[in-house]
């Protein structure tokens, strides 16, 4: 199948790829295209305009600090995953990036854009979520941040407003003690996860957070439950469905054995 016609706009400044999606209410940003193409392709989205921001410079950046890391809009999957910056401040980040997709997926799909494009399947939304960390985008009124628990409205959909461009994320570095892990069951290598689960342990306080069981990336806080009961608590938040991949009851049986494998990981790993 073929998309349906759209325009295509590729501004070589932030302010001008503002004003095109303001000026189209339409209108929709294109960055690695590894999820908007097939969907175009597939004509399950018809926007009447791309606007590409690959010509902006600047977005590309990836930086890490004590503070944490933060990632520019066009920085691809597979630069994120290849920064020892970014595993030594963060390690959950490239843990989860691991697990996205193929490399040659993870060469051009962005993280940022896999953030903005909400799909509960996916790694880095939880990842993001479970770490409290934030977008940082423009609009025409100017910037502000998102927190990660703000952003996530239903499926496949964050609360940025259509002519508003996410400029980066932030992941918080892993404070001192404090231990991570990640880890999913996907059919074959590269595939969506089945279920995954993603684990941030830091003295008493123990969090999960989840994906492909609920219709948003959904962190439990675990703290204080019972090691043989961390699996059924979780399910508690959770909503696992059937769909052609696999049961309900299976992907309970997941959440069960992923959320106690994480949870030790996460343990032995503190630092
Ligand atoms: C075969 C295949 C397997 C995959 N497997 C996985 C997987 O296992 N796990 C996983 O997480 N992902 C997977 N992906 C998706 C991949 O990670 C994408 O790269 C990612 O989801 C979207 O990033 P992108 O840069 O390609 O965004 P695009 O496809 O360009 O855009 C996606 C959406 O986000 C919006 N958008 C993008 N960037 C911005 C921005 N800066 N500001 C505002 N809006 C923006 C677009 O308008 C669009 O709606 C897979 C993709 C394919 C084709």
């Amino acid at each position: 199948m073929k998309p349906a016609p759209f325009a295509y706009r590729r501004p070589g400044s932030l302010a001008d790829a503002v004003a095109a999606l303001a000026g189209d209410a339409g209108a929709k940003v294109l960055a690695g295209g590894q999820s908007l193409v097939p969907l175009l392709s597939m004509r399950l989205a018809a926007p009447s305009m791309l606007v590409d921001i690959n010509a902006i410079p600047g977005l590309d950046t990836i930086t890490a600090d004590d503070i944490g890391v933060t990632v520019g809009a066009l920085a691809r999957h597979a630069d994120v995953l290849a920064s020892d910056d970014v595993r030594r401040v963060q390690p959950l980040v490239p843990m989860a990036l691991s697990r996205v997709a193929h490399a040659t997926i993870r060469n051009r799909g962005t993280t940022v854009g896999s953030l903005v494009h909400a799909d509960a399947a996916a790694e880095m939304p939880v990842v993001l979520t479970l770490l409290g960390g934030s977008l940082e985008v423009v609009g025409p009124s100017g910037s502000r941040t998102v927190p990660a628990h703000e952003l996530y409205v239903g499926p496949l959909e964050c609360c940025l407003h259509h002519d508003e461009i996410a400029v980066s994320a932030f992941f918080p570095a892993l404070a001192p003690g404090a231990g991570v892990a990640f880890d999913e069951i996907a059919r074959r290598h590269g595939d969506y996860a089945l279920v995954g689960a993603a684990a941030l342990v830091d003295g008493d306080s123990v969090k999960v957070g989840y994906l492909s069981v609920a219709d948003v990336p959904t962190v439990v806080d675990l703290s204080g439950v019972p090691d043989d009961r961390l699996g059924d608590v979780a399910l508690e938040h959770l909503d696992p469905a059937d769909d052609v991949h696999a049961t309900a009851d299976y992907r309970a049986q997941l959440v069960r054995v992923l959320t106690a494998r994480v949870v030790r990981s996460a343990r032995e790993g503190t630092r």
